[in-house]
């Protein structure tokens, strides 16, 4: 398929779907004590989506691409990625990726999570996964009001081993009016 080929295709294939914009989420680089982002390899990703987007724009393709991360979370709200790396990003996601498998309340957690102002998607929120572990436990309708509160969405994410939020719990979301 040459070039022509590809850009007729992806332009008769949007006429199909709703979404102009996919978002192309950087993920933590982990070494042996913790998981941090390289400031360095997120700028180098969003120079190359910015170079897509150009490509898509002089096509006339009506799609762009979102310069985006998943960062972790700590237990107290705070993240360890600074404000300039995150200035230029357009969707930031922040997740649980440590201490997942504590058994009392996490409410407060999870609204010291959705308070960081950097975040505007909490993803996987529940951190369970099939065989592995259970997951966390909170107060779910509060987080999900707390949520709707501050305009911040919960990720339904559909990887078959976490499917979270499952369907009752993206329900209970649905309820407390955020968005997904
Ligand atoms: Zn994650």
């Amino acid at each position: 398929m040459n070039r022509q080929d590809q850009i007729s295709l992806l332009k008769r294939l949007l006429n199909y779907v709703d979404t102009r914009t996919t978002a192309m989420a950087a993920r933590p680089w982990r070494n042996e004590v913790s998981v941090y982002t390289d400031p360095e390899r997120l700028a180098d990703q969003g120079r190359r989506i910015e170079a897509i987007n150009a490509r898509y724009a002089g096509d006339g393709i009506p799609f762009r691409v979102l310069r985006s991360i998943e960062m972790d979370v700590f237990i107290d709200g705070s993240c360890d990625m600074d404000d300039d790396a995150l200035a230029g990003l357009d969707l930031v996601l922040g997740a649980f990726h440590s201490k997942l498998r504590v058994t009392e309340d996490s409410t407060e957690r999870y609204v010291a999570a959705l308070r960081n102002p950097a975040v505007h998607v909490l993803a996987h929120p529940k951190a369970r996964m099939y065989g592995r572990r259970v997951g966390l436990e909170a107060d779910w309708p509060q987080v999900f009001a707390e949520a709707a509160t501050l305009g911040k969405a919960v990720e339904l994410d559909g990887t078959p081993y976490r499917q979270d939020l499952n369907v009752e719990m993206a329900t209970i979301a649905r309820k407390a009016g955020a968005d997904s």
